[in-house]
């Protein structure tokens, strides 16, 4: 199969988040499975200055945008370690921005226009660049007009006519969605406006349009799919995804174990595998103390979380039960993150208050994030939601034992240690159920215990976690699953 997969993120060109990393990941694996991916994404100012090597393909784009044309051209590179080609969109009064989506805490006022820009430009490259496409893999409402504009515009145009499309949500908080006269730049007939279609309340909405107009949609694990076709983490749209249960489906991100694993991590001064972690484990610990200034402890648990510091994290449960903890119990928190000033300030003076239990970095630092998934006992992620999550799969081959809330992907991989889960030997985990402070801090207090009075069964959780295989491989290989079911799906579509 040829796949184009767009995405505005692209690890290592353009990065804010989670979606990034898949799109950076997937296409090699996909490639690896002997299929050929081709990767679009916009060439913003970030991946002309990621060190990559961009040449000219010499094509120029004339795209309309409402009543204008607007020009660009594509720029081509692969992505590192593979022959995957990578395809960006140039137009720099567009995507030349010191941001890829917002500045100063507002989005650019231009971002719809920006997107019908990069959808248009990548449906016609397809034409331009001369590939023959089987399906165009679309990722989150900057790519939702794809969709659209493939049935609506591109129906009998010689080369399209039996394209399929994809639409994966990675997080459906975020829908792009625009004032009704935005509908103009899209050069998308009126009567498309319509609450079944682009519509949403009177705007304009590029996620629901993808998921409208595509033939089949993903998102990030099982469980999230489902959580979504209902109130209220289908954020409004859970209708639209209910009616097309029968297309939607998850697919667990993958982990890219070169990058995140203790057997050839270099941030750290002793390596360590599942076969033997004891030692390289301690040192860890040691390490990621000192590197925070936390006193050496060995036997106090040390709890790290890394991840934005938002709700959605679950820092509003994580401060209550913190400030409780930090006063009344014997052990250590080392937290890496950036996100809501509320948090950065009540963690701060958290720090101030209890310097020796309590070690706070508010930044983006990759190093760090090494550390505290390798160092710590315990890796606290109890996310209000959580489409699939990565930092809990990391900690899992690092031996950090995760607590976490029971949604979305950290129900479809963390088990929680009950006895029928160490019985089988499936337990890697402590899963709470209930939203609230009491719930997280049971949970807390269970790994705790298990911690400091079973070492046994401390053991058999990290010996389980760290031998689990969350590579890519196995990811990668639904998607072409699907893939070929989607080609299948738009080919009966069109017979029919
Ligand atoms: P998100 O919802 O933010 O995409 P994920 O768990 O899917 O959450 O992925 C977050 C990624 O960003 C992980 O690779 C994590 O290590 C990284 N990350 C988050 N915050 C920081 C930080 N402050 N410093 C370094 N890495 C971070």
């Amino acid at each position: 199969m040829n796949i184009v997969i767009a995405s505005s993120e692209v690890v290592p060109f353009a990065k804010t988040g989670g979606l990034a990393d898949v799109c950076g990941s997937l296409p090699i694996e996909i490639a690896k499975l002997g299929h050929r991916p081709f990767v679009f994404l916009p060439a913003f100012r970030q991946a002309k200055e990621s060190g990559q090597p961009l040449s000219d393909t010499h094509v120029k784009l004339e795209i309309p945008i409402g009543s204008r044309i607007v020009s660009g051209r594509i720029l081509q590179s692969v992505l590192p370690g593979s022959n995957v080609p990578v395809y960006l969109i140039e137009q720099d009064e567009y995507f030349d921005r010191k941001e890829l989506y917002r500045e100063s805490g507002e989005d650019y006022k231009d971002n719809c226009e920006r997107f019908v820009f990069f959808c248009r430009a990548v449906l016609e490259a397809i034409r331009l660049l001369d590939l023959d496409i089987d399906l165009i893999h679309c990722n989150d409402w900057q790519t939702g007009l794809i969709p659209a504009y493939l049935k609506i515009e591109y129906e009998n145009a010689p080369g399209y006519e039996n394209m399929a499309s994809l639409m994966t949500i990675h997080n459906m908080a975020y829908q792009g969605q625009f004032w009704h006269w935005d509908m103009l730049l899209t050069g998308i007939d009126w009567k498309f406006f319509n609450w079944h279609q682009m519509e949403f309340y009177g705007k304009l909405n590029l996620l629901k349009t993808g998921l409208v107009f595509c033939d089949s949609i993903n998102t990030v694990s099982p469980t999230y799919a489902k959580e979504i076709q209902s109130a209220p983490l289908g954020c409004g749209l859970e209708e639209v995804l209910s009616c097309r249960r029968d297309v939607l489906s998850g697919i667990i991100n993958g982990v890219n174990y070169d990058v995140w694993s203790p057997e050839n991590d270099p941030y750290l001064n002793e390596r360590f595998s599942a076969d033997n972690w004891q030692a390289g484990k301690a040192s860890a610990k040691r390490l990621v103390q000192s590197e925070l200034g936390l006193p050496e402890i060995e036997n106090a648990p040390l709890i790290g979380i890394v991840g934005r510091l938002a709700d959605q994290k679950g820092f509003d449960l994580i401060a209550p039960v913190m400030e409780q903890w930090l006063k009344n119990h014997d052990v250590q928190w080392a937290v890496l993150g950036t996100g809501e000033a509320q948090y950065h300030h009540l963690l701060e003076q958290l720090a101030a208050r209890f310097p020796g239990k309590l070690a706070v970095r508010l930044e983006f630092s990759d190093r760090t994030a090494h550390l505290i998934e390798a160092g710590s006992d315990i890796f606290l992620m109890p996310s209000r939601y959580e489409p699939c999550g990565l930092n809990q799969l990391y900690s899992l081959r690092y031996g950090t034992v995760p607590v976490v809330h029971a949604t979305g992907g950290l129900v479809d991989t963390i088990a929680d240690t009950n006895g029928e889960n160490l019985a089988q030997n499936r337990a890697t985990g402590f899963v709470f159920d209930m939203y609230k402070p009491a719930s997280l801090e049971s949970a807390l207090m269970r790994a705790c215990d298990t911690y400091r009075n079973d070492k046994s069964t401390w053991s058999q959780l990290i010996n389980t976690g760290m031998r689990q295989d969350w590579s890519w491989q196995t990811s990668a290989q639904k998607y072409v699953d699907l893939y070929e079911l989607t080609i299948q799906r738009a080919n009966q579509a069109v017979c029919a």
